[in-house]
């Protein structure tokens, strides 16, 4: 069954494209958590950023780069929260590889992407160098 992304980038459910390309594809999010919120996708369907090809992974920070400034300006932000929800656990509910572009406003009321975790954890030096070898290892 495809994703309800894989159904708009076919035309089968309707949305207010902003643009499209070979690759990759956005438009706005039917439930905006501000005027301007944009989601940019891959047109094939990959559930996680991991799962992404490099050469998609490219065009889509590509359009991502493109349409930051195109969505900013467009509703006059002082600014945007630029995001993926990466797996179930963080959030991520459709299946389907999406950054959010969420715009903001002096005063708006929202939080820093800081606040997107739960209770920080209190790490140690040395958790600190063992966290940073084992990603440094495999990165
Ligand atoms: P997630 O929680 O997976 O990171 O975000 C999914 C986003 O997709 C939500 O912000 C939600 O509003 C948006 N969304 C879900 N269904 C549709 C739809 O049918 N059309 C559009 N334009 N956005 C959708």
């Amino acid at each position: 069954m495809p994703t309800i992304f894989s159904q708009i980038v076919d035309g089968e459910i309707p949305a207010r494209v902003v643009y499209e390309d070979e690759t990759t594809f956005a438009f706005l999010d039917a439930n905006p958590l501000a005027p301007g919120h944009t989601l940019v996708i891959p047109r094939e369907e990959y559930e996680r950023l991991n799962d992404v090809p490099d050469e998609v992974a490219t065009d889509l920070y590509e359009t991502i780069h493109r349409l930051v400034p195109a969505v900013e300006d467009a509703v006059d932000a002082d600014a945007s929260t630029v995001a993926f929800n990466n797996g179930e656990a963080a959030g991520q509910e459709v299946p389907h590889v999406h950054c959010h572009i969420v715009p903001r406003f002096d005063g708006d009321g929202g939080g820093p992407i800081h606040a997107v975790a739960g209770e920080t954890p209190d790490l140690g030096e040395d958790e600190l160098d063992g966290i940073a070898a084992e990603i440094e290892s495999r990165a």
